[in-house]
């Protein structure tokens, strides 16, 4: 596989390469020089196929070869471990799970594939690897227990104490083993600070193999348009055209939507759900990108005033704005919004959305007024029970905690406490490498 650079498409590096730098130096994006189209028959009969081995056929196709097969069966196994169900709720209307792995979100797809390819690659050498992640939450809880167990991998998370939620500091200092958590007296904007301060010191760096788990990683891309696929083989019927809607911030997950359509997934159109983060419903309905700082909101995850991977939808449309009109469409709903439509359909359906995935319902529900029928799937990003507080208070009952969340509260935290000083990161570093 070969990628190259969104400022330069000069650059070439193998999926091995992007996959340990993160970014191009040029700061722009990792883009696959190709997006194969998959033979007609395998998406035709795509019901045919495990979602493990739709998963197996597509990163075969993406990687060409540059993992053996038997290595890659192994990587898909271990990251593709948990189902991704389609839920009807009227005979047009979708919602896919992504909730199903450790951490409850569909960042669990991106961390799990990062975790095993690096495992794979880092083989090759005797070197353990570091990884350090700053997080505000979600992404960190992913990371952890996606690289958890993963052998000469370690996983350094900063995280700024008393501004996670509960759980969410459970799942980032309960897992032990090959991870561990430096709680920072300071920020998150501190985390990152600290985090970018150690990749830039070349005192550790010669002391220790350090690398990111970045968001915008092309590793954690791929594995999310597997579940594109997955999706569609599960519709009932297929008479009508088929649209996706999904919720956004980063626009990681659309961007891998876009690309399974590239390889040939026949989706008619992809909706862009944002709060009231709005850049790119904006961009969309005027040709302006116009971004600033974000603002907050009850989907928080979705709190992007700048979105990452913007540079690669630009990209992969040449930057052709019509272009790009005519496969996604924008919607922006504010917190009010979010909250009338989780109780309105608790109360139709009994089904209970999280805020980011209601938002990806509303989107759908907007666009069907507009258009001839259409089979609508709506990604829900995440289990409500993740955000427990902001929702019971929503729906206006405690709601349960799936087992896997409930087994966390009894789990005894284990962080390190530091100032929001480099020295401190750096000191326990040097210390904790010591011996490995
Ligand atoms: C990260 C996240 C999103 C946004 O996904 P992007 O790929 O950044 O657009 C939406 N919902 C949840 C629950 C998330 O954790």
């Amino acid at each position: 596989m070969h990628l190259y650079s969104t400022n330069n498409p000069g650059v070439r590096v193998t999926f091995q390469e992007a996959l340990f730098k993160g970014l191009p130096a040029d700061k722009g994006l990792y883009m696959p020089s190709a997006l194969p189209v998959l033979p007609e028959d395998f998406i035709q009969r795509l019901e045919k196929y495990s979602f493990q081995e739709i998963a197996f056929r597509i990163a075969e196709h993406l990687l060409m070869g540059e993992i053996p097969g038997n290595a890659l069966e192994a990587i898909i196994e271990q990251a593709v471990s948990f189902p991704a169900p389609l839920v009807e709720l009227d005979s047009n209307t979708f919602i896919l799970e992504l909730f199903h792995g450790p951490s409850m979100a569909f960042k669990d797809f991106g961390a799990r594939f990062m975790a095993q390819t690096m495992a794979y690659f880092n083989k090759e050498t005797d070197r353990d690897l570091y990884i350090l992640v700053a997080t505000s939450g979600d992404t960190g809880g992913a990371v952890a227990a996606g690289f958890h167990n993963t052998p000469g991998i370690h996983v350094v998370i900063l995280y700024p104490s008393g501004k996670v939620s509960p759980l969410q500091e459970k799942q980032l200092t309960t897992l032990g083993g090959n991870v561990a958590a430096l709680e920072v007296m300071g920020t998150f904007d501190d985390c990152q600070a600290l985090v970018k301060q150690a990749f830039l010191d070349e005192d550790l760096n010669t002391a220790m193999r350090l690398s990111s788990a970045n968001s915008i990683n092309i590793a954690r891309l791929i594995p999310q348009s597997f579940y594109y696929f997955e999706a569609w083989k599960q519709l009932p019927y297929y008479d009508l055209p088929v649209v996706f809607s999904v919720p956004s911030g980063n626009f990681g997950n659309l961007t891998a939507g876009l690309m399974a359509k590239k390889m040939g997934l026949p989706v008619s159109r992809f909706l862009a759900a944002t709060n009231a983060n709005k850049v790119v419903p904006e961009y969309l309905e005027t040709g302006k990108y116009n971004p600033r700082p974000s603002v907050r909101t009850i989907s928080n995850a979705m709190d992007v005033g700048a979105p990452s991977n913007f540079a690669r939808m630009q990209d992969l449309y040449g930057s052709t704005w019509n272009a790009m009109r005519a496969d996604i469409a924008g919607f922006s709903f504010s917190d009010e919004q979010t909250r009338d439509a989780m109780q309105a359909l608790e109360k139709k359906n009994g089904y209970m959305l999280d805020p980011h995935g209601a938002v990806g319902f509303l989107a759908f529900r907007e666009y069907q007024k507009h258009v001839e029928p259409v089979q609508g799937i709506i990604l829900e990003t995440a289990h409500p029970a993740k955000f427990r507080e902001d929702v019971s208070q929503i729906f206006g009952h405690e709601i349960d905690l799936p087992l896997r969340l409930l087994e966390l509260t009894d789990k005894q935290k284990i962080s390190v406490v530091i100032p929001p000083v480099y020295s401190a990161v750096k000191d326990w570093l040097m210390e904790y490498s010591k011996g490995r």
